[in-house]
């Protein structure tokens, strides 16, 4: 019921109470009778097969967190997100439904964090496009292009985010949140592909950025409007804010449950950290504290029972990016067999990426450009400075070679070693390659294994999910 009610509260529809210091004067006295001001639940549903898992317990009274021995009932969640980057394969959308379907069928409110339409963003990317263009032409590169780019975005805010949207759901009888969570209100990003390449980005120089800003700060935003619609507070900022109200003591941190397994744990430590360091939200890992592992999980799937009814849900595979860079090169076939026109668009973005920042492949660093990186390989390689002695350290020799070779000369020396290791790899030939050593695999086999290191490895807390 709670939950109803905040989401009622949420379409701002004569509810909002911007008195701060009623409001304190209200928290300090409810802290005083008792509770904090109780913050939200979310449940991040990454459409994978750990969330697919936790739904799976959930539907059926059987999930377990906080460190309660009691099952959660799903009154507890307030709400099930996902937060689309835009680039999701087609099977997770198919998952949405299904899982969608369990969640309706237990009252837990589910909803998508969609992106702009390309009628909305377009025009918006393509002004950023030219001042990437007229940057680059001007010679920035680095910290100069990024605070450039960033100051005209200060001067031309994203249009799709500046619409009235309470008079939108006023017109569809609808709640505020429902509308913005379908319109693209709470991402700042447009899709996540057409925005790297745009901005000349080559996925591994990302990092786990990618899954901030197109995963992480798009449920802030959200949060951010639930606080302010039953709160009149932003979420974060030292003062007059939701974190200002959690480090009073007056309000609870957002609990946000996230899906990993049990075997995953410096994922969750890393994890568990991160969503701490925010002081407005912590996270939960209910997999972990039930000991669910990866292998597990199949058992729990397999055999979903709800309302007399049996789902076998094993068949739900693993989530995230179809462009991501943690992918196997596996999935990148795959893409290229299912989606061709997905694949030649990540290509022919590679190729534009690289003019800018031409180290980076999109799996990784693959091409050596400084003498830093060249003398390493150098010396793996075998090659050694003259006069280096027969029992030198690695450290001794990679000293030496320094010494002895200017960068021009490293580069050389490698390109003749090592051709490879100089000149940009493309995705298509690495697809090729890995092809050429996987002539057997199917589509099928590809995408029934997961790959290990994506960016939930260490850092994507939603990818894999
Ligand atoms: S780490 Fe991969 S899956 Fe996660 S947001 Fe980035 S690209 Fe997408």
């Amino acid at each position: 019921m709670a939950r109803f009610e905040q989401a009622s509260l949420l379409s701002g529809r004569g509810s909002r109470a911007l008195d701060l210091e009623a409001l304190l004067a209200q928290a300090k006295a409810q802290v005083r009778r008792g509770p904090r001001l109780k913050g939200l639940t979310i449940l991040s549903n990454g459409l994978g097969r750990d969330s697919a898992t936790i739904i799976a317990l959930l539907v059926q009274g059987k999930l377990r967190m906080d460190g309660r021995r009691e099952p959660v009932d799903p009154s507890e969640i307030d709400f099930a997100i996902f937060s689309d980057t835009g680039h999701e394969w087609a099977y997770s959308l198919i998952a949405r439904a299904r899982l969608g379907a369990l969640l309706d069928a237990v009252g837990v409110a589910h909803l998508t964090l969609e992106k702009p339409t390309a009628r909305q963003y377009r025009p918006w990317l393509k002004r950023k496009g030219a001042e990437v263009e007229r940057l680059m032409a001007a010679g920035y590169r680095g910290r100069d292009f990024t605070n450039a780019i960033k100051s005209w975005q200060r001067d031309n805010p994203q249009p799709w985010l500046d619409q009235d949207w309470e008079a939108i759901a006023a017109a569809q009888g609808r709640d505020v949140w429902e509308v913005k969570a379908e319109r693209g209100g709470y991402h700042r990003r447009p899709p996540i592909l057409e925005e790297r390449d745009t901005m000349r980005w080559g996925t591994s120089f990302m990092g786990h950025a990618c899954t901030i800003g197109h995963k992480i700060d798009p449920i802030d935003a959200f949060l951010n409007d639930w606080t302010l619609a039953t709160h009149g507070v932003g979420l974060k900022g030292q003062r007059d804010s939701w974190q200002a109200l959690v480090k009073q003591g007056l309000a609870e941190k957002h609990r946000i449950i996230i899906g990993m397994a049990a075997d995953e744990q410096t994922r969750i430590e890393r994890g568990r950290k991160s969503m701490e360091a925010a002081g407005y939200k912590r996270a939960l890992y209910p997999l972990s504290e039930m000991g669910i592992s990866k292998d597990d999980e199949g058992k729990v799937l397999r055999d979903v029972r709800l309302n007399g009814e049996r789902y076998n849900l094993d068949d739900i595979k693993k989530s995230g990016c179809m462009m991501c860079h943690y992918a196997d090169l596996g999935f990148y076939w795959v893409l290229r067999q299912t989606e061709p026109k997905t694949f030649a668009q990540i290509a022919q973005y590679q190729r534009r990426a690289n003019e800018k920042a031409p180290k980076w492949s999109i799996k990784g660093v693959v091409r050596v450009t400084t003498k830093r990186d060249a003398i390493p390989r150098l010396a793996a390689l075998g090659l050694r400075a003259p006069g280096t002695p027969k029992k030198a350290s690695r450290q001794e020799i990679e000293k030496l070679l320094h010494k002895w070779l200017d960068k021009d000369q490293a580069l050389e020396r490698l390109a003749k070693l090592d051709p490879q290791a100089v000149s940009p790899v493309f995705i298509e030939e690495l697809v090729d390659d890995w092809r050429k050593k996987n002539p057997k695999a199917t589509v099928q086999d590809v995408i029934s294994k997961g790959y290990d290191h994506c960016g939930a490895a260490n850092r994507c807390p939603f990818y894999r999910s």
